[in-house]
């Protein structure tokens, strides 16, 4: 399991309790891990439901200790959020992820894989609703782009659906600020989070990701579908992208495409890659 958990192939989510302990990562471990630069991505591709079409890839954080083995982000994340070391791991993940992106949409890179599309993907982020209050944080991102000569437009940062809805004064200064900026903004998990549809009106998103645990359990569950269905009718009379996270199946994937769900992702495209197999990914998907 913990082999394949490296690999990408399984998420903790995956794997039932009894079998996967989780594993004793402290503090400590996890400040070396940042200091030691042991924090790695994988990506995951995202394509338009009717057409298979690439859009981009959502960057996905990946900590391999050297002792303890594959540490799950869920594990993680909550770790470096409640032990303040949340942003510093975010500016880690998202200079990586901004360094991948240039180099797959360089030149050399299209002219290997053949596909112009390349170019222009897009670059799914995310960013912890904790850091939302955090300036600093946001301008030094947009610093990153502009060294790396990336628009922002090309960037998607993908915030929980609960936690964005915190603060609501302090989101909607911070979210609105970085779309003037240009970068997309998209509610994560949305539908597991306290009904929010009002607060969605008033802050500046342009993506919602239907959580997959309504996606996974689509062909069983009726009430899962009612609310895939009202997801994406509420994404388009607010004129939003909306992306089904958790496609495991073509079933679904077809009943996504007859909602007119605008964007999918799940393990029926790809699991989240380690960056150098996704050149390969893209050639044999093409050929
Ligand atoms: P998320 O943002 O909702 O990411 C989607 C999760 O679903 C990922 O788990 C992904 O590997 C998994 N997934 C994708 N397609 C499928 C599928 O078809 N079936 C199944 N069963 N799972 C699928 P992962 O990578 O374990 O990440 C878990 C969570 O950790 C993420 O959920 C996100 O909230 C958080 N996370 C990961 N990386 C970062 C990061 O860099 N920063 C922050 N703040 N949070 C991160
Ligand atoms: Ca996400
Ligand atoms: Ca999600
Ligand atoms: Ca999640």
């Amino acid at each position: 399991l913990h082999k394949a958990m490296e690999r990408g192939e399984v998420t903790a989510e995956d794997s039932p309790g009894e079998r996967y302990l989780p594993q004793e990562a402290s503090v400590e471990d996890l400040k070396q891990a940042l200091t030691l630069d042991q924090i790695h991505l994988a990506y995951q591709p995202k394509v338009r439901c009717r057409t298979g079409t690439l859009v981009g890839f959502e960057a996905l954080a990946r900590w391999q200790h050297p002792q303890l083995g594959f540490i799950p982000p869920d594990v993680f994340i909550p770790l470096a959020e409640t032990h303040g070391l949340i942003d510093r791991l975010t500016l880690q993940v998202i200079e990586k992820a901004l360094d991948w992106l240039a180099e797959i949409s360089s030149e050399a890179t299209v002219r290997r894989v053949g596909q112009h599309v390349l170019q222009d993907i897009l670059l799914s982020l995310n960013i912890s609703a904790r850091s939302l209050g955090n300036v600093a944080l946001f301008d030094a991102i947009l610093q990153r782009c502009r060294e790396r000569d990336i628009a922002p437009q090309r960037i998607v940062l993908e915030l929980t659906e609960t936690g964005a809805m915190q603060d609501a004064t302090t989101s909607l200064a911070t979210l609105t600020r970085l779309r003037l900026q240009g970068f997309q903004l998209s509610i994560d998990d949305f539908g597991t989070g306290y009904s929010s549809m009002v607060q969605l009106v008033r802050l500046p998103f342009t993506e919602i990701k239907i959580d997959k645990r309504f996606v996974m359990t689509a062909n069983d569950s009726e009430e899962s579908r009612a609310v895939i269905r009202s997801v994406v009718e509420l994404g388009r009379s607010l004129g939003l992208n909306t992306t089904a996270e958790g496609v495991e199946d073509g079933e679904t994937l077809n009943y996504l495409n007859d909602l007119q769900c605008d964007l999918a992702q799940g393990y029926l495209i790809a699991r989240p890659l380690p960056p150098d197999e996704v050149p390969d990914w893209f050639i044999i998907r093409e050929s």
